[in-house]
């Protein structure tokens, strides 16, 4: 059965879903017209200082806030936010796609990052990968020992290419 939508009096069916929440736990479901209408309202970081809002980008897009930040580094980093959001890539730079040497490609592989990934998000997927396989915190996975070396020696590799 096709739920109707949930604007009261609407009789489309709520073919479109939209969260209640930033929690993205719940969901509203409208007809398109209404999920349009509820998507220009709707502010997503309303209410949230810059702070929170980084915060929240971070867990969302790396899986966890990165680190406490100086306050010069957080105005560097809601600068790099919002030359991401506005698709302007100029935070890092990189050489044109078809000069990288596979061993690049193979590193951003290892990392489960597409080589247009800024140094950035290299350290914070790093970060992520490195805690989750380091010997000491995952010992009961036999592999990880393996994993934590690969994933270490493809931050390297990466490092190295950035200059850093
Ligand atoms: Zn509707």
């Amino acid at each position: 059965m096709i739920k109707k939508c949930d604007v009261k009096g609407c009789q489309k069916a709520g073919t479109c879903r939209a969260p209640k929440t930033r929690e993205l736990k719940e969901y509203w479901y409208f007809c398109q017209e209404h999920a349009a209408e509820y998507n220009k309202n709707w502010n997503f970081y309303d209410g949230m200082t810059p702070e929170e809002i980084e915060e929240d980008w971070e867990v969302r897009t790396f899986g966890s806030p990165i680190k406490k930040r100086t306050a010069q580094e957080s105005a560097e980093y809601l600068k790099f936010l919002n030359d991401f959001i506005n698709g302007r890539s100029t935070f890092d730079k990189m050489p044109p796609k078809k000069s990288l040497p596979s061993s690049i490609i193979a590193a951003f592989k290892t990392l489960d990052l597409p080589i247009t990934a800024s140094w950035r998000e290299i350290g914070a997927k790093y970060r992520a990968l490195a805690k989750k396989y380091h010997p000491d915190t995952a010992r009961a996975l036999e592999s990880s020992g393996k994993e934590f070396t690969k994933v270490s020696s493809a931050y390297q590799t990466l490092k190295k290419h950035f200059g850093k």
